[in-house]
């Protein structure tokens, strides 16, 4: 009798024992194939971060001459490469705290050269006549002339609202489409030129609020990085 009862017992403990060891193999592939599926899911991400994208910035002028200068002999000059750099360094700095590589360049540098970037922007301001307006265009022999293109437009909507300035039309001179850096860097790099506005006729604007002028143009990155609108 106590045999009998200790044999189905051991049967019983033989089944216990079979569900538990079950049970764990059963939790150890939920585990694994969980592990696996989340680590097959990783390298999708749909949306792009700003940590994947550089920036290149010509801060115009720079390293070469004062460009545009502006003022009588009494007063203080005003020179569009002081301007623009001013600008220039707080775009800059705006990207890079949102995690991008910015690489602020002077006006021949020689980095401009095969560049490889996601965007390279040039920043000028425009002569001290009394005339207000911006104006932005893109290579005239574009290699990739919808993409460019889209950051001009870009630029013709969130610029232009952030500051306030219309689009200055009739003075986009061969200067600006056959602009040097645009040969240098690869096809690949999509590339822009903008006249921020005039030394002149909008010194007020660049001059007393440079923060505007560097939110308008950090939207209109924005805008043709990520297509916000
Ligand atoms: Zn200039």
């Amino acid at each position: 009798m106590r045999i009998v009862l200790i044999r189905r017992l051991q049967r019983l403990f033989f089944f216990i024992s079979l569900l538990l060891s079950a049970g764990v193999v059963y939790l150890a592939a939920q585990s694994v194939g969980a592990s696996l599926s989340r680590s097959v899911e990783l390298p999708i991400f749909i949306t792009p971060t700003p940590e994947w994208d550089t920036v290149a910035l010509i801060s115009g002028h720079a390293g070469f001459d004062s460009g545009a200068v502006c003022g009588e002999d009494a007063s203080p000059t005003l020179q569009e490469v002081d301007v623009v750099a001013r600008i220039a360094e707080l775009v800059g700095g705006r990207l890079a705290d949102m995690g991008m590589a910015v690489l602020l360049l002077d006006e021949y540098d020689p980095r401009l050269t095969n560049l490889d970037t996601d965007l390279l922007l040039s920043l000028h301001a425009d002569s001290c006549i009394p005339v207000s307006g911006y104006k932005a265009t893109y290579p005239a022999n574009s290699a990739i002339p919808e993409t460019e293109e889209r950051l001009v437009a870009c630029i013709d909507v969130h610029y232009a609202a952030q500051t306030g300035l219309a689009f200055h039309p009739n003075s986009i001179t061969h200067n600006m489409t056959h602009y040097h850096a645009f040969r240098k860097v690869l096809p690949s790099t999509p590339t822009a030129i903008l006249e921020m506005g005039f030394l002149g006729g909008d010194k007020q604007l660049l001059v007393e609020e440079p923060e505007r002028v560097a939110t308008g143009i950090v939207e209109s990155i924005l805008c043709f990085l990520y297509g916000r609108e």
